[in-house]
């Protein structure tokens, strides 16, 4: 039996965690759920959206599933998304995007994964107000983070198969912090001589990405051009509700969608369940449950593309636990 942390986190994140729940237990596969709350409930009842029960379930039981939590803007706490990704050093950001039969959009074939730097960047925090009109942000990229994600960008493109890793900054203007980017992916790019290496700037990268996107693999980045490609290639296949992701440290991961807690359709039994199921996909498969991974990823396809039982934003009128049943039913 595998213990999971589970934290269904704020506005849509409950409805899509009944129905993740659901596809999941019909893989009969043996999982005890310990459900945790954070977010904007436990920021009432504790005074923080991410209390230290919930950090220490998860290094307990080393794999976790969230659904999405909202930011507070301006409230002066930290996203919890970024704080559990740097608490936990889950420094790896995985965010495969890949092309559903039976959703029609312009691009077609597109087998993307993302491997986006999760720890440092802009998103180290580091901001402050100088004078009344005056805001700084500082980026740090370091060669050990930027090494050690390029290696796992060559290390996944070994264990899965994959041809090209394609390093993305904007290193003509962010000489140094990019620059060092390039100069580490380069670097590990060296020890893996049988996978094409390629660089692009991040403007140019967008623009490839809408007009011939089965040209690239495997992208490897830092965090805040991952956090907007990844969005970008949500979009190629179908958007947000569809697009499944994983953060990954050496020895814990935890598995969210891409997506956020959406709060406008919170309580509607309306959103797409989909994403969440595939990152519940992706974790069955981390824990060597392959074939039930691969079995949930197939239910989904052939739901969605018999189109009958699909949620508004692909078409369809079933509600959010309908279409996971539906899903249920096929595994
Ligand atoms: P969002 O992803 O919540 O929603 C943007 C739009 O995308 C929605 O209005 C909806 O039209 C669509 N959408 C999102 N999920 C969908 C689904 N499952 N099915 C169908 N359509 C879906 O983005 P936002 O409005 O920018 O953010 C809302 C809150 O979520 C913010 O507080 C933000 O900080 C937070 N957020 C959290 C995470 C996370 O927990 N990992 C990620 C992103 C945003």
């Amino acid at each position: 039996m595998y213990k999971i942390t589970l934290i269904p986190g704020d506005g849509i994140g409950p409805e899509i965690t009944e129905a993740m729940k659901t596809v999941v237990e019909s893989t009969g596969v043996d999982i005890e759920w310990q459900e945790f709350a954070a977010g904007e409930e436990t920021l009432a009842t504790d005074n923080t959206p991410l209390p230290d029960r919930v950090l220490d379930s998860i290094r307990q039981n080393k794999v976790a599933i969230k659904g999405p939590i909202t930011t507070p803007v301006g409230s002066g706490f930290r996203s919890v998304n970024v704080s559990l990704r740097k608490e936990l050093d889950l420094y790896t950001c995985l965010r495969p995007t890949k092309t559903v039969p039976g959703i029609v959009t312009p691009f077609k074939n597109v087998d993307l994964v993302i491997v986006r730097e999760n720890t440092e960047d802009l998103y180290a925090g580091i901001e402050r107000m100088i004078d009344d009109d005056t805001a700084e942000s500082i980026k740090i990229i370091t060669r050990k983070a930027s090494e050690r994600i390029a290696k796992f960008a060559f290390e996944y493109a070994t264990k899965y198969g994959r041809k090209k890793v394609t390093s993305v900054t904007k290193a003509n203007i962010m000489k140094y912090t990019d620059g060092l980017f390039f100069e580490a992916s380069r670097e590990i790019a060296r020890r893996y001589p049988d996978i094409e290496y390629e660089e692009r700037l991040v403007d140019n990268m967008c623009m490839q990405l809408v007009m011939k996107p089965e040209l690239y693999d495997i992208i490897l980045t830092e965090n805040l051009y991952g956090d907007i490609l990844s969005d970008l290639c949500a979009g190629l296949i179908g958007g947000l509700g569809i697009a499944p992701g994983a953060n990954i440290g050496d020895d814990i991961a935890v598995f969210e969608p891409i997506h956020g807690s959406a709060p406008k359709y919170a309580g509607m039994q309306k959103v797409n369940p989909t994403a969440l199921i595939l990152s519940a996909a992706l974790m069955l498969k981390h824990l060597g449950e392959i074939e039930a991974g691969e079995k949930v990823e197939s239910a989904v396809h052939k739901i969605i593309s018999e189109g009958k039982t699909v949620t508004y934003d692909l078409g369809g009128s079933a509600t959010t636990q309908q279409m996971a049943e539906a899903i249920a039913s096929q595994v």
